[in-house]
């Protein structure tokens, strides 16, 4: 722990990663005795690439995947009593030596290729995850490593841009949206340590990896809440300040209305890109390949999606950060989203009730996207002193949050509760009555364990492929 006097802590407070409550919050910390603590996050920015960089990242990303086949082929051909990462470091080298355009993929990220393959077993020997599996050209996300910070050298060109270095591909520009630990900010403690590639339908992005130290916040002295994921409001408060996002007009024919994140003009438009593209490929013969045009129509769908996608978690990330700002206590339900996912459709043998309703239920689920609003609250609520606690779900919505009794048939529909037990009548917003109902068991003590936040071991439901082995 530095030895800082008020004035140097205040300029380590106000190193720009938050501001506003934050700062005020801390300022009365300067004063005490400060405990410091490391921190480490990522950060997101869109990179804009010249097409021939673009190119150039493409096939760097290639040839990464191709890499990590052969490593996969090799493994799983060694016999288990071989297996180690020496033997492994060894074939790579090899490997650049024989094969003349792995020489695109920097060494660096040749070797964080390795890294992440064998990182990938330990976390499928731990159950964080399934076995990796060799990636296909189509279908696998693209993303290059770039291991060490220094590398990168990032500077502030302007307001609002920033430059980035990328090994073996040029400076390239990407939005400054963030403060970075740069320049004369770095230090030690304060730095860039690496940063991601990753390619979705909009490019290329980086995702840099920080580590600060900052000072450990004091607990967080607001009140408690409980928090019911929603279907009608996505996120229900037990104080009754519901958080919402409007819900754009929805088509004329109401059918095709899928994704709430996009307006009216870019559903009209998703929806003429699905029925373009089903009926392109109804001329096409089996076992024959998508012509261009197909191409192009996929990669505009997949774009509005991935729009859709940044609008909701931008949302969420907005959301969280108020909750956790506010509150002190948050208490939610523990779900299984990917067992309710799965229940609508039900088995063969045993074909699911009312399977179109629950499929768009469903979807509304998915696109709230809870376990990733969960995740935010972990840690946000533990950056601002807050605790995040769980309680079982079952009955929360079915109970009354006034009398305490779960009378048959009071929850009318998806968002109305009346209470029928005689002598109590109470109506609300259901899912107003289910954070209440979550936040009374909360008091009453009926919490569940919950791992520590990024360590969490998730079961997941048989053939979803889990997200830290792609
Ligand atoms: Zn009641």
């Amino acid at each position: 722990m530095p030895v800082v006097d008020d004035v140097t802590a205040g300029a380590y407070i106000g190193v720009g990663f938050h501001r506003g409550d934050l700062n005020q919050w801390h300022s009365d910390l300067v004063g005490d005795q400060l405990a410091w603590e490391k921190r480490q996050f990522g950060h997101r920015a869109r990179l804009y690439a010249t097409p021939a960089q673009d190119a150039l990242m493409d096939a760097q990303a290639h040839a990464a995947r191709a890499m990590w086949n052969q490593l996969h082929d090799l493994w799983t051909m060694t016999p288990r009593c071989q297996q180690s990462l020496a033997r492994m470091d060894q074939a790579l080298r090899q490997a650049r030596k024989e094969i003349d355009w792995y020489s695109i993929l920097p060494a660096q990220a040749a070797q964080a290729v390795l890294k992440t393959y064998v990182q990938s077993w330990k976390n499928c020997w731990d159950g964080r995850a399934e076995e990796p599996r060799f990636k296909a050209r189509i279908r696998s996300p693209m993303s290059l490593d770039i291991p060490q910070g220094r590398d990168l050298h990032i500077k502030r060109v302007h307001r609002r841009w920033g430059m980035v270095n990328i090994p073996k591909v040029g400076r390239v520009r990407f939005r400054w949206t963030k403060d970075l630990p740069v320049g004369r900010r770095a230090n030690t403690d304060n730095r860039i340590t690496g940063a991601r590639l990753v390619k979705d339908a909009l490019g290329w992005h980086i995702a840099f990896r920080i580590q600060t130290l900052e000072p450990r916040p004091k607990s967080h002295p607001g009140p408690e809440v409980g928090i019911d994921a929603g279907v009608n409001l996505p996120l229900a408060l037990s104080d009754g300040n519901h958080q919402d996002h409007g819900r754009p007009p929805r088509l004329p024919d109401n059918t095709s209305d899928r994704d709430k994140w996009l307006n009216l003009d870019e559903k009209a438009k998703l929806l003429r890109l699905e029925r373009r593209a089903a009926h392109r490929k109804s001329f096409r013969k089996p076992r024959e390949r998508g012509s261009n045009r197909l191409k192009h129509i996929y990669d505009q769908i997949k774009q509005l999606r991935a729009r859709a996608t940044r609008r909701a978690t931008d949302w969420q990330h907005q959301t969280t950060t108020t909750i956790a700002r506010t509150y002190g206590t948050v208490v939610v339900e523990q779900l299984d989203i990917t067992n309710m996912v799965k229940s609508a459709r039900g088995t063969v043998e045993e074909p699911g009730r009312n399977v179109a309703q629950k499929a768009g239920l469903n979807r509304a689920i998915a696109q709230e996207a809870w376990g990733r609003t969960v995740t935010m609250l972990t840690y946000k609520t533990a950056r601002y002193g807050g605790t995040l606690h769980k309680v079982p779900a079952p009955n929360t919505s079915l109970r009354c949050s006034d009398c305490g009794f779960i009378t048959p048939g009071s929850r009318e529909d998806q968002t109305t509760f009346v209470c029928k037990n005689p002598g109590c009548g109470f109506a609300a917003n259901a899912d107003w009555n289910a954070a209440r109902n979550i936040l009374h068991l909360y008091r009453t003590g009926h919490t569940v364990a919950i791992p520590a936040a990024g360590r969490a071991v998730v079961r997941r439901a048989r053939h979803v492929k889990p997200p830290t082995a792609r």
